[in-house]
């Protein structure tokens, strides 16, 4: 059973004008602890019913949140930073448990959230407009940004903290309200967390949250009061909702999923690399849409980088994370679900099957428990271009390796491919980093740096299929998405000098 801020849950409630109300809807569904399999509590999939209370609350809030003051509107997330910090245990005890994720990496991942929040509080220095006086005689013209309405959030399972607040800190401070759909998979960290920002006093109706999958993201789509959607998830699912949503005359931007690639050039730093390259494969069982999935080692240092690696990936723990902490938790937990663990498991079976060498099996990992979700670090060597393994996304601790002779091979490879997240090099050579970066097709590079997210000053500035949209989650351009700008071009008329319709001076020039 799920206990949220000292409450037992049996099954979630949305909210609504800060009320905890009940769904409409009479469909749920169960909500586990990875680490066991145990079910702890029910979410509900709700749909149109349920978003439209949600909606006729945020746009009622809207009226009079917009007109508040942006520096009371930062306030707010002043006082929800604090809140966060205070309760920073709490939420990442609760992302371990409906997650799986080690509580260092939980954490961690609070951590980027609450870095957003403070982002949020600079807000009202970085939404500033410009001014030019005189653009024509006795004109001025200024530019300001203005909130939208309504905007929804639709988040994946693999950061239940983290990734919502990539955006409702910035959408309200921005003067928008807001409704969240997490996953429906691990919904109750943002319960946690919607209470935490009630308790910072914000105004009922700004921030609400309802519950579901396809039919309650439907009926966000089809909302003719939500002016704007944020989407976090699979490519295909963000595909859908950047057209559906912008069809009907939304803004949107949906970040997809990656297959991010890690070169190994032959100068790399062996064991350094080597680390980066476990912490960027198997950290947070791989289901990271930054995690490295594709390696590629450029000449003779690929039999030292896979001895080295298969050697210490076979040495990471893999168990329950729900009952450790940071002094005994395992290297690796589980994955989010029995579906989504046999789905890896079919990956695996597919690059055996293609014929990939695979030099580290973890479809049988030994563990500390016979239940929940688990599988130990992958490894396939010699994979091909052209294999399932090397092309999809597997979102599990399977690591990829392909051998090739040079950069430039490498850099074909990468290019080919059809996600755009993150690519890395590790080198020692400024020149190779160089190329590298300047022809690399992808929005995230890191350079002997395994895991390039970007923290929340910077955007979250993925390419081809793993983003849809113009403006990006995170930094500046977080802000432009959720405002719009307006554009006044003033001038006073001055009778006694009558100025404003004097010619200018080319004109003057001329009928001399
Ligand atoms: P998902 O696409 O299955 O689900 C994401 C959201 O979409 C959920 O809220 C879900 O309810 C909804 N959804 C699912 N199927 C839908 C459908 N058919 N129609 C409408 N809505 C639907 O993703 P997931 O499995 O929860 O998360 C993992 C994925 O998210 C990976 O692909 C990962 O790379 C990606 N991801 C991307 C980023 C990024 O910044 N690019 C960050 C985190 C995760």
């Amino acid at each position: 059973m799920a206990v949220i801020s000292g409450k037992k849950i049996e099954s979630c409630k949305l909210l609504i004008n800060n009320e905890w109300v009940v769904s409409q809807s009479q469909n749920h569904g169960d909500i586990f602890n990875p680490s066991t399999g145990e079910i702890i509590a029910k979410v509900p999939y709700g749909g149109k019913e349920d978003v439209n209370k949600a909606v006729i609350s945020a746009h009622k809030a809207f009226q009079e949140w917009r007109f508040t003051p942006i520096f009371e509107r930062a306030r707010y997330m002043f006082n929800f930073i604090k809140l966060l910090e205070d309760n920073k245990s709490e939420i990442a005890r609760q992302v371990t448990i409906e997650h799986g994720k080690t509580y260092s990496e939980s954490l961690a991942s609070v951590q980027r959230g609450i870095e957003m929040v403070e982002f949020a509080c600079s807000i009202p220095t970085l939404i500033q407009g410009e001014f030019m006086e005189n653009i024509a005689r006795g004109v001025d013209c200024e530019t300001v940004r203005q909130p939208i309405g309504v905007f929804a959030g639709i988040t994946p399972f693999n950061f239940p903290a983290m990734v919502p607040l990539w955006m409702y800190p910035v959408a309200i401070t921005c003067g928008n309200t807001f409704i969240l759909k997490p996953s429906e998979k691990v919904p109750l960290t943002s319960i946690l967390i919607a209470n935490l920002l009630m308790e910072s006093g914000l105004p009922a109706g700004v921030f609400n949250l309802v519950h579901g999958g396809v039919d309650c993201v439907n009926a966000i789509l089809e909302h003719p009061q939500i002016r704007g959607i944020s989407f976090v998830g699979s490519s295909n699912i963000a595909k859908y909702v950047y057209e559906t949503g912008t069809k009907n005359g939304k803004r949107v931007q949906a970040a997809g999923g990656a297959k991010n690639h890690l070169i190994i050039m032959p100068d790399a730093n062996l064991d350094l690399t080597t680390h980066a390259l476990k912490a960027s494969a198997f950290g947070c069982s791989g289901q990271r849409c930054m995690a490295g999935s594709l390696a590629v080692t450029v000449g003779e240092i690929h039999e030292p980088i896979m001895d080295n690696l298969v050697n210490i990936a076979q040495k990471m723990t893999v168990g329950r994370t729900d009952n450790s902490d940071t002094t005994n938790e395992p290297d690796m937990g589980p994955v989010i679900s029995q579906e989504h663990m046999l789905k890896v498991k079919n990956y695996i079976a597919t690059g055996v099957s293609e014929g990939a060498s695979l030099r580290l099996d973890g479809r049988n990992v030994n563990t500390d428990t016979k239940h929940g979700f688990y599988i130990g670090p992958t490894i396939f060597d010699k994979a091909k271009p052209d294999m399932k393994i090397t092309k999809e996304e597997i979102f599990g601790p399977v690591l990829t390796v392909i051998p090739v002779k040079t950069l430039d091979e490498a850099l074909e490879l990468g290019n080919d491919c059809d996600y755009g997240n993150g690519a890395v090099i590790f080198t020692s050579s400024g020149a190779s980093a160089r190329e590298f970066k300047h022809k690399f097709n992808a929005g995230m590079i890191g350079v002997n740096v395994g895991v390039p997210a970007p923290l929340a000053w910077f955007s979250f500035s993925g390419w081809n299929s793993s983003f849809f949209g113009d403006l990006h989650i995170q930094g500046k351009e977080a802000i432009y998405f959720y405002t719009q700008q307006k554009l006044t071009m003033t001038r006073w008329f001055d009778d006694n000098k009558n100025t404003a319709f004097k010619d200018p001076i080319w004109k003057q020039n001329k009928k001399e």
